[in-house]
């Protein structure tokens, strides 16, 4: 990692501060359209494959939480860019669920029993419950992703509530890879739509619906997103 010129430093803070600027803006539309205050919807920043450097200079730009799909590199970064809050977004292996309880503030990718209850386990251990995490559904049933069927997530839900070490904060899906942001609609409305029913009947489980990325985060915060998580629209392309 080498270190940066500061004038190279300024102005990187000063365009990542523009580029948050932007999408805050187009989330608060959004909101709004929906008839929703703009403050319910959390923008994570996901620096997956983002040096650390530049990430430093997200974080001072005001992009104070982070989603990373990995823990080791989530774990890196945290260690030489502080002032953060880091999601974890991606599938955690068993192997690495208590790096990634010492890691991470949410676990929005939590889709087993065995997961959860291996995560609450080790947040009790290490003094660190209520450990804050997402379910992730899988409600287009599409056997390229990850996450809990619609129906399991419902039969798991009362064991999942009942872990000590864990707090359910909601819900989160990675939508369907759709040619348009109009396209993935139907998978935002399911979530809500799952999450509403379950809450009827499990008012212990949280409201937070994580949906939408930078293609169609819009489309996610009119239909009810209260965590979106932006790449690209925030740090480019990835290489
Ligand atoms: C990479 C990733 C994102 C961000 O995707 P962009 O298209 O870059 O906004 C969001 N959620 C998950 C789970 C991801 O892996």
């Amino acid at each position: 990692m080498g270190a940066e010129r500061p004038e190279d430093e300024r102005a990187q803070v000063a365009a990542f501060a523009r580029a948050r600027d932007q999408v805050l803006a187009r989330i608060a539309a959004a909101a709004r359209r929906a008839g929703r205050d703009p403050d319910d919807v959390q923008l994570v920043a996901v620096s997956k494959t983002v040096p650390a450097e530049r990430v430093r200079d997200a974080i001072a730009a005001g992009l104070t939480v982070l989603g990373e799909n990995r823990v080791q590199e989530g774990e890196a970064k945290k260690a030489v860019a502080p002032g953060a809050a880091w999601h974890l977004v991606g599938p955690l292996q068993s192997n690495k669920a208590r790096k990634a309880v010492e890691t991470f503030d949410v676990i929005e990718s939590v889709d087993s029993v065995g997961l959860a209850a291996r995560l609450s386990r080790i947040a009790l251990e290490l003094g660190r419950a209520p450990l804050r995490v997402l379910l992730q559904v899988n409600v287009d049933d599409d056997p390229a992703k990850a996450g809990f069927g619609p129906g399991s997530v419902e039969a798991a839900l009362p064991g999942l509530l009942e872990l000590a070490g864990l707090r359910v904060d909601g819900l989160m899906t990675v939508g369907r890879l759709a040619s348009s942001a109009a396209a993935a609609r139907p998978t935002f409305v399911a979530l809500r739509a799952l999450s509403e029913r379950l809450r009827s009947r499990h008012p212990r489980l949280g409201r937070e619906l994580s949906m939408g990325m930078t293609d169609d985060f819009e489309v996610a915060v009119e239909e009810g997103a209260t965590i979106v998580r932006v790449g690209r629209g925030l740090f480019g392309e990835r290489g």
